[in-house]
């Protein structure tokens, strides 16, 4: 296939670019750096004012302050027994560094002449079910906010925890306030979510890696779904899940950008996630790859000489799936001995172990020869939603990576994402090389990237 033709062509403003005239409803949720200390904490008082000032009804959502809740852990792990980590008490603990927070951003408003208050995930409420330490939000009732920030009182809520049927205060997993913040703007049917966070928004690829990657102007809620659980990092895989469910739309921004020079300003345009269909059309239909991912976290298990016969696959499957290990690439070969056959598969590294040991355990039953196991591999990863409709994707990579005698051990597709597995060694060079080879480095490349 010839290299993707990325043309420029008029866009349609982005839902995030800022450019609508006030009175909408915003949710701005911040992360710990951006509330880090009481200077962040002005910032972020500032762009939260200046939302306010444009005529706009805005909810914040904060996380508690940059290692608070790591400190907080460590205090209750060092006075507790195992079995407390999942318990009310340490939800009492973890949870209290979103509240510190939520009043703080509400002081530093209220000294700015702002109306502003804040409030508790019990106060709105955001109730949850009782998976105390990853409680998975039920529903958020009818509830007072929306008359509030309407009446133009800036709600400052505390994001990562809610509270059980059972009246126990509950948090939402690490990395919850995002999710926080996309069930607070679906419950206040938020025109969008703004997520400030310390990097100014998705790129298409890790910039550590390849300086040439760009940041990306707009994604699918699908797309980034791929990238999220991929440990692009950026936000909780849950939230980005609850968004696409609920049709809200996302803006990554970066807090720290901001110039504040003049209110128009204030505004990054970061990236949009999950923007309506009819936004994006013009944009997606000449994009089709959008991002590059490395998962440096990979692991492989060769099975080797297994009895080709009905069933053994599934024993092997079947004995890892009843530990919960997940694994995903998986290849299965010829052995050289007549009647046998090689099963080779990926999966997290931190599971590698436990899959070895178990499958150690069940030699006999399945009757394999040999179990080889491999730290050293990555799983390289392109993703986009062009290639539902696109010929040729997976032969790209393939050459690409041929090209530069990059062997790949393991492949896995789906409809918007083909992984490969190599050698770990390879792979900030096969991340460089795919970047090259469908045009995300290209400078004319204006689609799908910020301008
Ligand atoms: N403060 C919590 C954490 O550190 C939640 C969050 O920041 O999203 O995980
Ligand atoms: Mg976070």
């Amino acid at each position: 296939m010839s290299k993707p033709q990325n043309q420029s062509s008029p866009q349609k403003a982005s839902v995030c670019d800022g450019t609508d005239g006030g009175s909408q409803r915003i949710v701005m949720k911040f992360g710990g750096t951006s509330v880090a200390d009481p200077e962040a904490i002005e910032r972020v008082a500032r762009l939260v004012g200046a939302e306010a000032d444009k005529g706009n009804g805005v909810a914040v959502v904060v996380s508690a302050m940059a290692g608070e809740t790591d400190r907080l852990a460590a205090l209750a792990d060092g006075l507790s027994d195992m079995g407390a980590v999942q318990s009310q008490d340490y939800d009492m603990v973890l949870a209290a560094g979103e509240q510190v927070s939520a009043g703080l951003v509400a002081l530093a408003l209220r000294r700015m002449g702002f109306k502003a208050r804040s409030w508790a995930g019990w106060q709105i409420p955001i109730i949850t079910d009782k998976d105390h330490a990853k409680a998975r939000i039920i529903h958020i009732p009818e509830n007072p906010l929306g008359a509030a920030i309407d009446g133009g009182e800036i709600a400052i809520i505390a994001g990562f925890q809610g509270i059980s049927e059972e009246g126990t205060i509950t948090t939402l997993g690490r990395g919850g306030s995002d999710t926080s913040a996309v069930a607070i703007a679906a419950a206040l049917k938020a025109d969008r979510c703004d997520i400030y966070t310390d990097v100014d928004g998705v790129y298409t690829t890790d910039p550590r890696i390849e300086p040439k990657a760009r940041r990306l102007r707009s994604i699918s809620g699908e797309e980034m779904l791929e990238m999220a659980s991929m440990g692009a990092g950026v936000l909780q895989t849950r939230s980005v899940e609850l968004a696409i469910k609920e049709g809200v739309t996302i803006c990554v921004r970066s807090s720290f950008e901001a110039p504040l020079k003049t209110p128009d300003e204030t505004s990054q345009p970061g990236t949009s996630i999950g923007e309506p269909q009819g936004n994006l059309a013009d944009r997606l239909e000449q994009h089709i790859i959008t991002g590059v991912t490395p998962d440096h976290k990979a692991a492989r298990i060769s099975v080797m000489s297994v009895p080709d016969l009905p069933g053994r696959a599934a024993l092997i499957f079947r004995a890892l799936a009843d530990a919960s290990i997940n694994i995903d690439m998986i290849v299965q070969a010829p052995s050289r001995i007549n009647g046998y056959a090689n099963i080779s598969f990926s999966l997290e590294e931190s599971d590698l172990a436990r899959a070895q040991e178990i499958l150690a355990h069940q030699k006999e039953i399945i009757g394999y020869q040999a179990l080889h196991a491999d730290r050293s591999v990555s799983k390289i990863s392109v993703i986009g939603i062009g290639m539902k409709s696109h010929a040729g994707v997976a032969a790209t990579m393939f050459e690409a990576l041929s090209k530069h005698n990059i062997n790949i051990h393991n492949i896995a597709t789906s409809e918007i994402k083909i992984s490969v597995l190599i050698e770990a060694q390879y792979s900030a060079h096969a991340v460089r090389v795919l970047h090259e080879a469908y045009g995300l480095s290209d400078d004319e490349i204006s689609i799908g990237e910020s301008g």
